[in-house]
């Protein structure tokens, strides 16, 4: 064995595929049942409707290299992603745009006139300088839309103060003074043809990777454990940085959800994939209809029932699944002392999601992974 992942999420499987490719001999292995990390997805077994187990996934991509390297894999569907908010028992069109504003305010302003509203309602708040998600969301869209569209649902995602998270993650998200409202501007997006799990497959099947299922890297009775891999061989570790030294230097905070699914007999619940629920009174943040992100594969499934999954965000324990870094300020003390650990630790490289506590989307994991392979391990 040449070199051993922990995890086989895209980041884990992308290097075993390149160093596999060229040759090298790779034990990937997982604590989990199955491969493909947060992107797996499995047939619900009455509907046959594709769900993604660990919530939607939407890929999307702006990076040539990322977009060349998936489609040895994979083929995608022309799926679009539009993603609608319930605020006050009504539905608006997300991400914010001139549809969202004109609705809000029951007014039929041009691209100019919303600008000029936005900016006055903006007040005090600049884009450039915002200093968290609250002043950035404010900035952007001014402050009666922000109440109404990302305060309470921010609240429910994260239970942590707007002003204690980073702006970046408000900034995922475009405000257009368009009709348009695709939720990505990503230059391609689509969804695997054939499924999450057929294409997570199709990168591990090589004769030299061999994947192990159900190994824990921290259970020392297994042989692939911590204290036995580290110094005899190189090791990719894409679990949790804080796990991997003990929480040494103290937890990190970490997101958690809970995802509550129900098969329903109608044939359509809401119309559409994605609907969010921007209120407080609403415990849930969004609830996902699975059927609607494969409108090509009607003819397979039922017309007379559908799979829907609503999404419950907390704060996440050493227990649960963590999903989504907070990234408070102390939390960034706290990751830059565990890079300072990650240094003194010989042949060991942190990667992916929860190996370098970052917000990463599938093609930003590939795309590190991909960075990873040529510039460090190649
Ligand atoms: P992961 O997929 O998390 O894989 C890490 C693997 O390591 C897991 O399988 C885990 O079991 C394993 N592991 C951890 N610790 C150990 C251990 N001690 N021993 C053995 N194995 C271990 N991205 C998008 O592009 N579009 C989206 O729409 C999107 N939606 C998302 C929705 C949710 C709710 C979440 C949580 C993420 C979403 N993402 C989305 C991000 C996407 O899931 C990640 O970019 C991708 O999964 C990153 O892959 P990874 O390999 O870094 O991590
Ligand atoms: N957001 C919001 N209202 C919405 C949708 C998003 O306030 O209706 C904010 C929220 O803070 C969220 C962030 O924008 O965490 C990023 O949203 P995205 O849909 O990208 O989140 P993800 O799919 O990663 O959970």
């Amino acid at each position: 064995m040449d070199l051993l992942i922990v995890g086989s999420g895209f980041f884990g499987l992308t290097i075993a595929e390149r160093a596999a490719a060229s040759g090298r001999k790779v034990v990937v292995i997982d604590r989990r049942p199955h491969i493909g990390g947060n992107a797996y997805s499995e047939d619900e077994p009455e509907t046959g409707i594709e769900v993604h187990r660990y919530g939607a996934h939407l890929f999307h991509t702006s990076n040539p290299t990322v977009w060349k390297y998936v489609n040895r894999f994979t083929t995608f569907t022309d799926y679009v992603h539009r993603v609608y908010t319930n605020h006050r028992g009504v539905v608006f069109p997300l991400p914010i745009n001139l549809g969202t504003i004109n609705q809000f305010f029951q007014a039929a302003y041009t691209p100019d006139q919303a600008r000029a509203l936005v900016h006055e309602l903006a007040g005090e708040f600049d884009a450039k300088d915002a200093a968290n998600l609250e002043e950035k969301g404010i900035a952007l869209i001014g402050r009666p839309l922000y109440e109404a569209f990302i305060r309470d649902y921010t609240a429910k995602q994260w239970q942590t103060s707007p002003t204690e998270l980073p702006a970046e993650i408000i900034s995922r998200l475009p405000v257009r003074y368009t009709y348009d409202n695709r939720y990505f501007n990503d230059t391609w997006e689509g969804l695997p043809t054939d499924g999450y799990t057929a294409w997570i497959e199709r990168m591990a099947d090589h004769s030299n990777i061999e994947v192990k299922l159900d190994v824990d890297f921290f259970d020392d009775s297994q042989p692939l454990n911590k204290a036995a891999a580290v110094g005899q061989l190189p090791v990719v570790y894409t679990g949790p940085v804080d796990r991997y030294f003990d929480y040494a230097e103290g937890a990190l905070s970490w997101r958690t959800i809970d995802l509550e699914q129900e098969v329903l007999p109608v044939g359509d619940f809401q119309g559409t994939s994605v609907m969010n629920y921007a209120d407080a009174d609403i415990p849930y943040t969004r609830i996902h209809e699975f059927r609607h992100f494969h409108p090509e594969r009607a003819d397979r499934y039922p017309t007379d029932s559908t799979v829907i999954m609503r999404e419950f965000s907390r704060f996440a324990t050493h227990e649960d699944e963590p999903y989504y870094p907070v990234n408070t300020p102390e939390d960034r003390n706290g990751l830059l002392a565990y890079r300072e650990l990650g240094k003194g630790e010989k042949d060991v490289y942190f990667g992916g999601r929860l190996g370098t506590y970052q917000y990463l989307d599938m093609h930003m994991a590939i795309g590190s992974a991909l960075s990873m392979w040529n510039n460090q391990l190649a």
